[in-house]
C-alpha cells in the first residue's frame, strides 16, 4: 500500500517516510503525485485540521495520506496561540515577531505553563482513520535563547533540561518532543491498524 505524505515540508517528509518504512510501507509525496492540494485549516483543533489535510488529500489522490498540525498552547493565554499558531500576528509576522507578541502577552504573569501538541492523522479510502497526538509540557521564557530549531522554541523552556527548545540538539528535542512523542504513537497505531488489515 502506497500512502501520501500531506506535507510539503521536507523534514516532516524525512520523519514521516522513515518511520512508515520501518513498517514495511512506500510512501509519496503531494508533489510527486501531482496534488498539491491547499486546505483551509478551520478546524478547532490539532486533530480536527490533521484530518481536513488528510481527508483533502485521499480525496485528490485516492491513496490513504498522512497528515499533521502542531502549534503552541500557552495556559495564562486560554490555550493561544494554538490552531492559530502559524498565522498568530498575521500573515506578515515571522518567527521572531510571534516570538516578541507571546512575550509581550505574558508580561508580569507568573503562570507560564505552555505546552507544544501534534496531532497526526491517516485517511483511509475506506472511511478509516487512525489518528495519534503527543505533547510536550514547559513553561515560556522571559526572553528567547538559543539559536536551533525554528517556530516558537526560543522562548519554550523545557523544564527538565533547564534550556529552551532552541537550546536543545535535534535530537535531543526529538526525544522529548510533541512531535517525537506524537509519530511514536502514530507508528504504534497504524502498525496495530495494519496488522488487523491483513488478518480480517
Ligand atoms: P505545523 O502544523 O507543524 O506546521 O506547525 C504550525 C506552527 O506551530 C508552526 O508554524 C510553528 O509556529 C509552531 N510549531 C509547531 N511545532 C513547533 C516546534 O517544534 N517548535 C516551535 N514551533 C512549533
Amino acid at each position: 500500500m502506497t500512502f501520501v505524505l500531506a506535507t510539503q515540508n521536507p523534514k516532516k517528509q524525512a520523519e514521516l517516510s522513515a518511520i512508515l518504512s520501518a513498517l514495511g510501507v512506500e510512501t509519496v509525496t503531494e508533489d510527486a503525485v501531482g496534488a498539491r492540494v491547499a486546505v483551509e485549516e478551520t478546524g478547532a483543533t490539532f486533530a480536527e485540521n490533521a484530518a481536513l489535510k488528510a481527508d483533502a488529500v485521499l480525496r485528490a489522490t485516492g491513496l490513504p495520506a498522512i497528515a499533521d498540525d502542531s502549534g503552541l498552547c500557552v495556559d495564562a493565554m486560554n490555550g493561544a496561540p494554538g490552531v492559530y499558531s502559524a498565522r498568530y500576528g498575521g500573515e506578515d509576522m515571522d518567527d521572531a515577531g510571534r516570538c516578541r507578541l507571546v512575550l509581550e502577552a505574558m508580561v508580569g504573569q507568573t503562570d507560564r505553563r505552555a505546552h507544544f501538541e501534534t496531532a497526526i492523522c491517516c485517511a483511509f479510502p475506506n472511511g478509516d482513520h487512525v489518528t495519534a497526538s503527543g505533547a510536550c509540557h514547559g513553561t515560556i521564557a522571559f526572553a528567547p535563547r538559543g539559536e536551533g530549531g525554528f517556530g516558537y522554541d526560543p522562548i519554550f523552556f523545557f523544564t527538565e533540561k533547564r534550556k529552551t527548545f532552541a537550546q536543545l540538539t535535534s535530537e535531543e528535542k526529538a526525544a522529548v518532543s510533541h512531535r517525537g512523542n506524537a509519530l511514536r504513537a502514530f507508528r504504534e497505531k497504524l502498525a496495530d491498524y495494519l496488522s488487523k488489515q491483513a488478518e480480517a
